[in-house]
């Protein structure tokens, strides 16, 4: 029997099965429970959805209350189930079987994941010692090797490092690739280094964006592709028809709304991040290097990473190990920081 046989060969991503009292320090989702005032809201907007019936297919209000909050144009806007469900489209439907695809490493897995999954030919371009994408090699090597398809994560999950709009623009007018650029982390940098509103500017550029992070919203799984409206049909043409409940459709508008909110809760996290890393460099973890960040992780590079995963694990801290010698660390609640430091400088000490 045939059946099942692409999936035999593909690591399996196994996410942590929590139980109660442990700390969730590996997912990048945002620290912050919503406050009464909003949670109230979101419950009458829960109250007014139509329950037997099938969700608007183009998340109209979402998509306006979306592009409102970010100054966009609702035309230019896809939803998903999640950005995860985006980076399935793309690499089934949108990106041709016999493309070449370049992604980076390290970033996030699932772009390649995708593209083995679905056939596609993935080639990686390594970043240098600092975690960074050196642009002019990373243009020529796009060029020279006749990329279809380019795609990574900026700010970058797992490193925490980004690449200024400039370089950005620069890599997607000297190329004919097309540049998807994951911006999951945006929200924690700067939207001026968004290339979010380059979209009508650049046909061969793609933008994907999550309310998983700084939007606090993981679980409802609502994730944006912003683009051109010629590659915004391409999606509306093969997504599943219903792919976003009405109730997370309902919960986004409502969160959208709340600017101020939004924006202070992105201060706050940013700030507990900045606490978290400055801490975890006066800690100074023998042998280790801890990498700035943008985002709301702290990545350390640290000859024994497995030991100090395995040992938080024990203490009930869940982060994330990258091979043998790299750990992130999610910044959690101030309470949750405090434990996870504590735990470092008795297991590093
Ligand atoms: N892109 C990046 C870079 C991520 O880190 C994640 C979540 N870990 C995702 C996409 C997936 O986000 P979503 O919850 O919207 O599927």
């Amino acid at each position: 029997m045939r059946f099942g046989e692409t999936v035999n060969s593909l690591e399996e991503y196994i996410p942590f099965s929590y139980k109660p009292g442990i700390i969730r320090l590996d997912a990048n989702e945002s620290c912050l429970e919503l406050p009464d005032e909003i949670k109230t809201q979101v419950l009458n907007a829960v109250n007014n959805v139509e329950f037997n019936r099938y969700p608007d297919p183009y998340c109209k209000e979402l998509r306006r209350y979306y592009a409102e909050y970010y100054g966009i144009d609702s035309e230019n806007i896809v939803v998903g189930n999640g950005s995860d469900e985006l980076i399935s489209i793309i690499f089934s439907s949108l990106v041709p079987i016999d493309a070449k695809v370049l992604t980076v490493t390290p970033d996030f897995s699932m772009y390649s994941f995708y593209a083995t999954l679905y056939g596609r030919k993935n080639s990686q371009f390594n970043k240098n010692t600092e975690f960074n994408i050196d642009v002019d090699s990373f243009v020529n090597t796009i060029n020279d090797g006749k990329y279809d398809f380019v795609m990574f994560s900026n700010p970058c999950n797992p490193t925490g490092q980004c690449l200024s709009r400039n370089d950005i623009l620069h890599i997607v007018k000297k190329t004919s690739a097309v540049i998807c650029v994951d911006e999951a982390y945006m929200d924690f940098w700067d939207e001026n280094e968004s290339v979010m509103k380059d979209v009508n500017t650049y046909e061969n550029l793609l933008v994907l964006r999550t309310l998983s992070k700084a939007i606090g919203l993981a679980s409802c799984r609502l994730g944006f592709a912003v683009a051109n409206r010629n590659i915004i049909s391409m999606f509306n043409k093969v997504k599943s028809p219903y792919n976003v409940n009405s109730i997370s459709q309902a919960i986004g508008c409502c969160i959208l709304s709340s600017s101020d909110y939004l924006r202070l809760s992105a201060e706050t996290i940013k700030k507990q991040t900045m606490e978290l890393y400055n801490s975890i460099l006066n800690l100074k973890i023998k042998d280790a290097k801890v990498f700035n960040t943008k985002t709301n992780f702290v990545y350390i590079q640290v000859p024994y990473a497995r030991r100090v995963f395995d040992q938080l694990k024990e203490k009930n801290i869940i982060i994330r190990c990258f091979g043998s010698d790299r750990l992130r660390i999610t910044a959690g609640t101030e309470t949750e920081n405090k434990i996870v430091l504590q735990a470092l400088e008795e297991i590093c000490s």
